[in-house]
C-alpha cells in the first residue's frame, strides 16, 4: 500500500458486508427475487459487495408506499418550514457521514477520493442546501382578470404550486450520490413523495443515504430505495400508473425509450441526457487557463461527466502551441486507484464501460488516427483506460461524433472561430460548450451563437446549484437547479374567484 492511500474506516467495511434490500416504508425489505446483483471494485475488479435485484412486483410496493405516504399527506402538508427545517438536519447528517460516503463513493464507482470528498459531498451538501431553502419559497401569482360575464361582476384569480404526487428517480454510474440528491432533494422540498433507482453498477450510496434521511426525520414511505436492472426494476418503475413525474439522467437512447413509455401516460418528465459538448478556443486565448480549464473539463472523473468538453476546436495559430501544452500535460497524469488521491485517472467503472471505450479508440486506431496517450495504469484487473488526446481526428470518426464518455478528447485544427462555431454546432447534442478568449465581444458574440443549454467563457464543466442546467437538442428535456428548480415536481393551479 502507498504512503497517500486512504485507510478504508471500519463503518465502510460493516456497511459493505452487510446484505442490501430495497428501502421501502421507511424499512429494509428484501425483495421477492432471490437473484443478487454482484457490485464490483473498478480498481482491481474484485466483488465488493452485492444489491438486492427487484422486480416488477418489488417496484410496485415501493410506488404503493410513496403513493400511501403522499396521500396522507405526512409530509406534503407539513409546515414549508418544517420541511426546510428537516431537510437542512438531513444535510447535516449527510455532512457528518462524508467520509463514509466518500469512501463508499470510490470503492464502487472508482473515482478519485479526492473527487468523492470535494464533489460528491461538497458539492453535493450545497445542492441539498439550497434545495431545502426552496421548500420555503414556493410562490404562485396573482392575476387581474377581464371576465366580462355576467354584468357587474368582478374577479381575483391566483396561482399555487402544488407538489405533482410520487416522483420516479433514475440515477447513472457517473455521480451516483450528486445525481441521486439532484432528484430525491427538489422532489421533497416541493412535498412528492420519491422512489429512486440507483445504478445496478453503484447503488451503495444512495442505499445509505435512505437510512439517513429516516434519521433526520423524513417520514417513512416519502424517500425509497429499489435497487435491481434498468431493463426490469427501472422499467416497471418508470411505467408504473401511480408515478406522476419521472426525472431521468443517463444515455439518450433509454431517455427517449422512456419518454416513449412517458408519452402513453402523458407523465411528466426531465431527462438529462448525454452529450459531445464543443469548446471553441479563440487566437486570443490564455494558452495556460485553456490547457488547465480543459485538461479539467475533459478528464474529470475520468470524462464520465455529461457535461465534459470532448471536441476542442482551436484557431490556427494557437493549434501547435496548444497541442504541445496538452500532450504535456496528459503525459504527465498519473493513472491508478482512486483510494490514493496521488492518482488524477482512476478506473472508468465498469468492465462493460471499459470495453466500450476501449473500441472507439481501437475504431480510431484502425482508421489512422493520430493518437496521443498517457500513463496505462496498473495491470491488475482494474477498468484502466490511458487517458488519450486524438489530434485532428476524421469527422467520420465514432469518437467524434458519439459520446464517450471516457478520458477521450478530439483537438481540432480550425482556420477561424466562423469555422469552429460551424462545427461545435453539427452535432446532435446541445447540453453545454464554452468559449475562449480574452475579449468580450468575441465571448458575448459566441455565448449568443453557440448551441447548447449551458455556455461557459474561459471555464467548462462547473456547474453551481444556483445556474439552471439541462440540454438542448438530443441532450434532453427540462432544466435543474436554480430559483425555479421546483417548478418540475409542483403542478400550477389556478384559482379564480368572483366578488
Ligand atoms: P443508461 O441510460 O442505460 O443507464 C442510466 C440509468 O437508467 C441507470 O440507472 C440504468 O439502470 C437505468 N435504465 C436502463 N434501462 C432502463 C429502462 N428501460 N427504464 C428505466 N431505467 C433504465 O446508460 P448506460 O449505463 O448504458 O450508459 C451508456 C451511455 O450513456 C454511456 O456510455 C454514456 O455515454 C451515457 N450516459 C450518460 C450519462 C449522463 O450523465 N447524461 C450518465 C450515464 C451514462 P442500470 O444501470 O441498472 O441498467
Amino acid at each position: 500500500m502507498s504512503q497517500t492511500q486512504v485507510t478504508v474506516l471500519d463503518s465502510v467495511r460493516r456497511f459493505l458486508d452487510r446484505r442490501h434490500g430495497l428501502y421501502i416504508g421507511g424499512a429494509w425489505q428484501e425483495s421477492d427475487c432471490a437473484d443478487r446483483l454482484d457490485i464490483f471494485n473498478p480498481a482491481d475488479g474484485q466483488p465488493l459487495a452485492s444489491s438486492a435485484d427487484a422486480s416488477a412486483s418489488d417496484v410496485d410496493r415501493a410506488v404503493t408506499s410513496a403513493w400511501q405516504a403522499f396521500s396522507a399527506g405526512v409530509w406534503a402538508n407539513c409546515l414549508p418550514a418544517e420541511r426546510e427545517r428537516i431537510l437542512l438536519h438531513f444535510a447535516t447528517l449527510v455532512e457528518q457521514h462524508g467520509e463514509e460516503l466518500a469512501q463508499l463513493e470510490t470503492l464502487e464507482q472508482g473515482k478519485s477520493i479526492a473527487i468523492s470528498r470535494a464533489f460528491e459531498l461538497g458539492c453535493t451538501l450545497n445542492w441539498m442546501r439550497y434545495a431545502a431553502g426552496l421548500s420555503t419559497k414556493i410562490t404562485g401569482q396573482t392575476l387581474d382578470l377581464s371576465i366580462p360575464l355576467p354584468a357587474g361582476a368582478r374577479y381575483q384569480a391566483w396561482t399555487r404550486k402544488e407538489p405533482v404526487g410520487v416522483v420516479a428517480g433514475i440515477v447513472p454510474w457517473n455521480f451516483p450520490l450528486m445525481i441521486g440528491m439532484w432528484k430525491i432533494m427538489p422532489a421533497l422540498a416541493a412535498g412528492c413523495s420519491i422512489v429512486i433507482k440507483p445504478s445496478e453498477t453503484t447503488p451503495l450510496t444512495l442505499l445509505r443515504i435512505a437510512e439517513l434521511a429516516s434519521e433526520a426525520g423524513i417520514p417513512d414511505g416519502v424517500l425509497n430505495v429499489v435497487t435491481g436492472r434498468g431493463s426490469v426494476c427501472g422499467a416497471a418503475l418508470v411505467s408504473h400508473p401511480r408515478v406522476a413525474k419521472i426525472s431521468f439522467t443517463g444515455s439518450t437512447a433509454t431517455g427517449k425509450q422512456i419518454a416513449r413509455g412517458a408519452a402513453d401516460r402523458l407523465t411528466r418528465l426531465t431527462l438529462e441526457l448525454g452529450g459531445k459538448n464543443p469548446a471553441l478556443v479563440l487566437k486570443d486565448a490564455d494558452p495556460q487557463q485553456v490547457i488547465e480549464g480543459l485538461m479539467t473539463g475533459s478528464f474529470l472523473n475520468q470524462g464520465q461527466v455529461c457535461a465534459a468538453s470532448s471536441r476542442i476546436y482551436i484557431e490556427a495559430p494557437l493549434f501547435d502551441t496548444l497541442v504541445s501544452g496538452f500532450e504535456q500535460a496528459v503525459k504527465g497524469l498519473k493513472v491508478g486507484a482512486g483510494m490514493d488521491p496521488a492518482h488524477h485517472i482512476n478506473p472508468l467503472v465498469s468492465r462493460g464501460h471499459q470495453q466500450k471505450v476501449a473500441e472507439f479508440l481501437h475504431d480510431a486506431q484502425q482508421r489512422g488516427a493520430q493518437l496521443i496517450a498517457g500513463d496505462t495504469g496498473p495491470d491488475n484487473g482494474g477498468y484502466y483506460i490511458a487517458p488519450t488526446l486524438v489530434v485532428n481526428p476524421d469527422p467520420t470518426l465514432r469518437l467524434y461524433r458519439e459520446e464517450v464518455f471516457g478520458p477521450v478528447v478530439s483537438l481540432i485544427r480550425v482556420d477561424d472561430a466562423e469555422q469552429g462555431l460551424a462545427l461545435a454546432n453539427d452535432s446532435d447534442y446541445g447540453l453545454t460548450a464554452s468559449v475562449w478568449t480574452q475579449s468580450l465581444a468575441q465571448a458575448m458574440e459566441y455565448t449568443r451563437r453557440l448551441q447548447a443549454g449551458t455556455v461557459w467563457v474561459n471555464s467548462h464543466t462547473l456547474i453551481d446549484a444556483n445556474l439552471p442546467f439541462g440540454g438542448l437538442k438530443q441532450s434532453g428535456t427540462g432544466r435543474d437547479f436554480g430559483p425555479d428548480w421546483l417548478d418540475a415536481y409542483c403542478e400550477t393551479k389556478s384559482v379564480c374567484v368572483r366578488f
